[in-house]
């Protein structure tokens, strides 16, 4: 490909292979893949959206509704599809929830921007106006935000449920939002919660209402030795993350063994050593020992003899979600161990669940700082939907204890929003005004995409809510997607966290100003693996810019060239 003519020669820049396009072509092309993406998941926008079923190229088959697993499951090649992704992940990471909301409002988004491009409005022009309608826009919902605090559990429990409608039944639901809540509470830390802190186990078993919430950790695993017991109470926990056997001889060691005497002596000092480690055990008052990495046979046997329960080759995970619940101390050095450094629970059993299926349960912790949700359900595709909707869940009331904000949902939001930005463009002014006015029109694909969803009339649908909101005291109102009727969302307690319509709001216009800021696609035939090395650099800087948070985040107009 000649890019540059220099004395009648060609210059050739790029290597052969590569493909160009640039200015409109490029931002259409850009603009039609992030839309496709957005598509791909409108569908399942709202409690009555539908659910896609996704078959991994080993057909491994996923059910779900939550736009955040279909993203991640699908593979998408194209680089600006992939930013609109990674708007979905973003959402996930900041917020928990959301995730669809933002991918479709990005896809809006763009798809206003390009009318408006093809109006002779310059992207830069777009992307200013998109910048100016974010903020002012999260200052509204800012406004409109509810106060929530950590003790009212019941407003809690809606924020839990309406995260989850549409993924699991009512009443299921409710069961959920209750140990969901309960965990974050006992989890929650100088205002902090780290829902990492909140283990989800899941066994196929009885039904969904057998899940439970245990106060400690469940761990996947069995004891190191049939010999040991199978249930230890009032235990004290010795957690240890160093292999616990006689330091493993290199391979190009060679011992001379001359007479069977020595043979046994050498043999006496390994079993030494094993009896050290065993006191060592005992003189700190443990009963049970989780090792995060190997346990020697023999030394399983003797810690069985002496009534002490252990496990081994415990996850790093499990180890510090232990170290929270049972509030003992990792020990690398088992000659130094004290009893400060042992946890505590009231029970630690080996126990069956279903057929000869059994798990390990440390239950009965005092004050545990990590829990574990045990989920039960009927088959593997219902369990791990149940996690999602689960997960979903836990980062909702997490992000609610944080922040101690809500809003109404069910569209209410990005009604009020529209509304209000309309008015905010007349004071804009100048062809940015035409911006702000785009993105106010671009928030309705939200309340029609639930409409449709739900199978109602969305100008209908949409008509009624702006009416609601033009009227006094209409704010909080959002579309019963069961009834059609707009109703008072705060009243009906369906409610959401401020961070998920911020974050959205962000995340979603970030990406839209980044995909119409690209007027040059140049797409290589082959890159070296220097090149692919610096563009994930590139791309890894730009994502933790977007992480980075606000508008502002993003220092102005000043976005970094595309690397390119
Ligand atoms: P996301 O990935 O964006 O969270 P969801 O499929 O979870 O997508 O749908 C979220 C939308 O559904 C939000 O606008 C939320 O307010 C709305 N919603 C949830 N429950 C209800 C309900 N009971 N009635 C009306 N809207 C609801
Ligand atoms: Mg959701």
């Amino acid at each position: 490909m000649a890019n540059q003519q220099a004395g009648g020669q060609p210059v050739y820049i790029l290597r052969e292979g590569s493909t160009r396009s640039r200015g409109r072509e490029a931002q259409e092309f850009n603009i039609m893949a992030a839309m496709a993406v957005a598509e791909a998941v409108r569908s399942t926008l709202g409690p009555r959206g539908m659910d896609k079923m996704l078959v991994d190229p080993t057909g491994n088959v996923t059910v779900t509704n939550d736009g955040a697993t279909i993203l991640r499951e699908v593979d998408i090649e194209h680089p600006a599809a992939k930013m609109i992704v990674e708007v979905a992940k973003t959402q996930d990471d900041e917020a928990g929830d959301g995730t669809t909301t933002a991918v479709v409002f990005a896809g809006e988004l763009l798809k206003k921007a390009s009318e408006l491009i093809d109006q002779e409005i310059h992207p830069t022009v777009i992307a200013a106006g998109y910048r100016a309608a974010a903020e002012k826009a999260k200052a509204i919902l800012g406004a409109m935000a509810v106060p929530v605090k950590k003790t009212d559990k019941e407003n809690l429990r809606e924020i839990a449920v309406t995260a989850m409608t549409g993924k699991v039944g009512e009443g299921i639901g409710k069961m959920l939002a209750a140990l969901a809540v309960d965990a974050v509470l006992a989890v929650e830390e100088n205002g902090k919660v780290d829902t990492d802190n909140v283990k989800v186990e899941k066994k196929v078993g009885p039904g969904i209402r057998a899940s439970e919430l245990i106060k400690g950790i469940v761990l996947d695993k069995k004891r190191a030795s049939e010999g040991m017991p199978k249930a230890v109470e009032d235990a004290k926990i010795l957690l240890v993350n160093v292999p616990m056997e006689v330091r493993k001889i290199g391979a190009d060691t060679s011992i001379k063994i001359r007479h069977p005497t020595q043979m046994k002596s050498f043999l006496d000092q390994e079993d030494e050593q094993l009896r050290r480690k065993l006191a060592a055990v005992q003189k700190s008052g443990a009963n049970v020992v989780f090792c995060q990495k190997n346990i020697e046979d023999l030394l399983a046997n003797y810690l069985g003899k002496e009534g002490i329960f252990a496990i081994k080759s415990v996850s790093e995970g499990d180890m510090n979600k232990l170290a929270k619940a049972t509030g003992g101390r990792i020990v690398t050095k088992l000659e130094e161990i004290t009893p400060k450094d042992l946890g505590h629970a009231s029970l630690v059993e080996e126990r069956r669940v279903t057929g000869e299926d059994t798990l390990t349960f440390v239950e009965g912790c005092k004050n545990p700082k990590a829990m574990t949700i045990l989920l039960r359900g009927g088959t593997n595709t219902v369990v791990d939907e149940l996690q999602r909707a689960l997960h979903d869940a836990l980062r909702v009331v997490g992000v609610v204890v944080e922040d101690g904000k809500i809003v109404p949902g069910g569209a209410a939001p990005e009604v009020e929003l529209s509304l209000r930005l309309r008015s905010f463009a007349s004071t804009v002014g100048g062809r940015e005004q035409m911006a702000v006015e785009a993105f106010a029109n671009a928030l309705d694909v939200i309340p029609r995409t639930l409409a449709e969803n739900a199978g109602l009339d969305p100008i209908d649908m949409l008509v009624a809510l702006r009416n609601k909101h033009e009227g006094k005291d209409g704010k909080n109102f959002g579309l019963n997607v069961y009834t059609g009727k707009p109703v008072d969302m705060l009243k009906a307690g369906v409610i959401e966290p401020l961070r998920v319509k911020t974050q959205a709001i962000s995340s979603a216009a970030e990406a839209a100003v980044m995909v119409l800021r690209i007027d040059d696609v140049i797409a290589s035939g082959g890159f070296s693996e220097k090149e692919v090395a610096e563009a994930k650099a590139a791309a890894q800087q730009s994502l933790a810019h977007m992480r980075g948070g606000g508008m502002g985040g993003m220092g102005g107009m000043g976005m970094p060239p595309m690397g390119m």
